[in-house]
């Protein structure tokens, strides 16, 4: 049976680069009936960020990828994994050398290595000494109380090249000995690696399948050679392209400085993008496994699950696009709000809630601007032109919405002709009944002096709302009504 996991290292909040991994993850067991898990990496204990558990976890939540089992926490497990290390003592590898050993060399000792290592301009790799350590040695070691590692012992010849089938890349095949030398497992202070933690743990939880970002893919053949060694059956591991901020530029923590596009969810969240909006762009950003753009914009995430095929990943490094968020963002606004009553409703409230928080003071709020149907009417006359509701509120554009906006006198052309207009309409307005065409009607039919509607559209625009941009002239003017409108053209008139 299908088994998958999202394995991150609590080192800070949930981001781009984690969703991806988690989604995909949860895409191919999903599409499969399989299940997903979740673990905790966290045996590095330097690295650790607090509170970095709950946000992945509730980032997880928000994002609707539901965790089938009861979640991993490696730290709790240190135990487990010196247990099943001990299994290896003793045993020797197809060159007769045993497989793991430990390392009693010093910092500075490996420090002395690093710069040996340099100055000939050689990648560094720890030169093995303590393998040759007699029994009676490291116990004297011991005995004597000096701190150690446990490393295993690389095959130093051709049966060191791991191949295999990547899901994503395709034949793969690397051989860890020609790049580094004898890694460690387990610390001096008695937590595995990441490398031995992970592979007890993808054996011990029978994960089928991986899929982890680009940058794994060294580790995956050392992972190999310790299935090999365990004796046990390792899992299928697919590597997910690198996400680039620009062509060649890794989409990386640092850009989390950036203001206007951080890397964490929760910024996204905090704005109010809808879940799917984020997933569907997660999934535009990079990996494929969709016919096009097109297929997924807009669907939720059981949809993407029965849509997803395997067969169509992508192996090109991926542009993380942010305008393809808003793009996504759009689709879902517009789906929630047309057909779903409850979509409707939350969004109604929402923006409800956006009044009060940005119009505090009670008298500028009036009661009128807090009912539904008042909510509902400027919804559907800014027909989705807007990303987030805050625009609304954010954006000068829309300011006319909630308060009297100021009369800009030097957006007027003609004085004489804006004077006559205001005092034409005041003097006429009773005739009008309250509907967009009879407006319309009204504007157009009316051209005192020979002005033409062109301009008399303007003024009721500036009248009206303060600026020249915005949706069509008479669906503000019928959204308003006889009241607002009789206000605001008696304001132009002084
Ligand atoms: N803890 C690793 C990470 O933070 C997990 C890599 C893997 O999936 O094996 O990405």
């Amino acid at each position: 049976s299908i088994r998958v996991r999202f394995a991150p290292s609590p080192t800070g909040q949930l981001h781009f680069g984690g969703l991806r991994t988690a989604l995909y993850n949860f895409l191919f067991a999903k599409s499969f009936n399989g299940k997903f898990l979740l673990r905790i990496e966290d045996t590095d204990r330097e690295r650790i960020v607090p509170g970095s558990i709950e946000h992945i976890k509730s980032g997880l939540e928000w994002a609707r990828i539901k965790v089938d089992e009861p979640t991993v926490i490696q730290s709790e497990r240190a135990e487990l994994y010196r247990k099943h290390l001990a299994t290896l003592f003793g045993k020797l590898n197809h060159q007769n050398q045993p497989h793991i050993y430990r390392c009693f060399c010093t910092i500075d000792r490996l420090m002395l290595l690093r710069h040996e290592c340099k100055r000939r301009s050689q990648p560094y790799r720890y030169d093995g000494r303590c393998k040759e350590l007699s029994e009676k040695q490291q116990h004297e070691y011991i005995q004597q109380g000096l701190p150690h590692v446990i490393r295993f012992s690389l095959p130093t010849d051709d049966k060191g090249i791991q191949t295999y089938d990547d899901l994503v890349y395709g034949h793969h095949e690397h051989n860890p000995y020609a790049t580094e030398g004898d890694f460690i497992l387990l610390k001096s202070d008695g937590f595995p690696t990441y490398h031995l933690a992970n592979v007890v743990d993808d054996h011990l939880m029978n994960i089928s399948h991986v899929f982890r970002g680009h940058e794994w893919q060294t580790s995956t053949s050392k992972h190999l050679l310790l299935y090999k060694a365990f004796n046990w059956q390792p899992p299928r591991y697919g590597h997910l392209p690198l996400l680039e901020r620009e062509r060649g530029r890794k989409l990386s923590k640092r850009d989390a400085e950036n203001a206007h596009n951080p890397i964490e969810i929760d910024y996204y969240r905090q704005k109010g993008y809808f879940p799917n909006a984020v997933l569907n762009f997660t999934v535009l950003c990079g990996g494929g496994g969709f016919k096009d753009d097109d297929t997924v914009i807009g669907k939720t995430l059981d949809e993407m699950v029965s849509l997803f095929d395997i067969k169509l990943f992508s192996r090109h490094a991926a542009i993380v696009d942010f305008k393809k968020l808003a793009v996504c963002q759009r689709a879902h606004f517009k789906r929630e709000y047309q057909t779903s009553k409850e979509g409707r409703q939350n969004i109604i409230e929402e923006l409800r809630q956006k009044v009060l928080h940005y119009y505090p003071e009670k008298n500028s709020t009036s009661s009128m601007q807090l009912q539904n149907d008042y909510l509902e009417k400027i919804l559907a006359m800014i027909d989705f032109r807007i990303v987030l509701l805050d625009e609304l509120f954010t954006n000068n554009l829309y300011e006319y919405l909630w308060k009297e906006p100021e009369l800009k006198k030097d957006l007027i052309h003609d004085i004489q002709q804006f004077k006559f207009v205001i005092k034409y309409t005041l003097d006429n307005l009773n005739q009008i009944h309250f509907t967009h065409d009879d407006i319309k009607q009204f504007i157009e039919n009316y051209r005192p002096n020979k002005i033409n509607n062109k301009d008399v559209f303007r003024i009721w625009r500036l009248v009206l709302c303060g600026c020249l941009q915005g949706p069509p002239v008479h669906e503000i003017a019928s959204f308003f009504g006889p009241d607002i409108i009789c206000k605001r053209f008696q304001r132009a008139l002084v």
